[in-house]
């Protein structure tokens, strides 16, 4: 087995993505329709994971625009953004903090409940996990309606985090996600779907 380095172009992995590099990685997610209910278009970014490069690509794309923000630590949400924090975390030589769905996580929490479009989600996070001031980016799969992004930009916020930074793979522009979002903190995205 080979160990992968730092051996991609830095020039490549800047943002925006060059179209040709675009097309490359949007090619890599599989749409899949009316799921999880009719009329919802899901992007599946298991294809994108499964295929090395393509994953390798995204990681180290998202790791150096993090970097720019210079945070202490890198924040993932339950479930889809446990798969990219961690990884980006290690490659930038910080620590992965969780945010994570009610009754999971087992010291103190601070709780911030937010409206779905049919009742109501919480999320949680130990009172612990970030020291007062510390420089934050949040890590996710997908920006779509912005609500689960903006609520755990409050959370980071009750627990005492600075947070620097939003980042996703991908944006569905036409709903408008970023409005909701933080507007002190730089939110990019890898590919953007109007
Ligand atoms: P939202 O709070 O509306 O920004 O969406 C929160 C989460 O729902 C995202 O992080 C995704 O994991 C998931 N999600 C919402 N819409 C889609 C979609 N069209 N395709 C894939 N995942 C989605």
């Amino acid at each position: 087995m080979t160990t992968r380095t730092d051996d991609l172009n830095k020039t490549e992995l800047a943002l925006p993505l060059k179209k040709e590099k675009a097309d490359w990685l949007s090619s890599k997610i599989r749409d899949i329709p009316d799921f999880p209910k009719p009329g919802i278009l899901f992007k599946d970014i298991t294809t994108l994971m499964k295929d090395a490069e393509a994953f390798h690509f995204t990681l180290h794309s998202m790791a150096q625009e993090t970097a720019k923000l210079k945070p202490d630590v890198i924040i993932g949400i339950e479930a889809r953004g446990f798969m990219l924090a961690p990884p980006i975390a290690d490659i930038l030589g910080l620590g992965f903090v969780p945010i994570r769905k009610p009754g999971k996580l087992p010291y103190k929490v601070e709780k911030v409940t937010y409206d779905l479009e049919y009742g109501s989600d919480s999320i949680e996070m130990h009172i612990d996990a970030i020291e007062k001031g510390q420089r934050v980016v949040l890590i996710d799969d997908l920006l779509a309606t912005g609500g689960t992004a903006a609520a755990a930009s409050q959370l980071i916020k009750k627990v005492g985090g600075d947070l620097v930074g939003i980042g996703f793979v991908v944006e569905l522009g036409f709903l408008n996600g970023r409005s909701k979002l933080d507007s002190k903190a730089d939110i990019f995205t890898l590919l953007t779907f109007e």
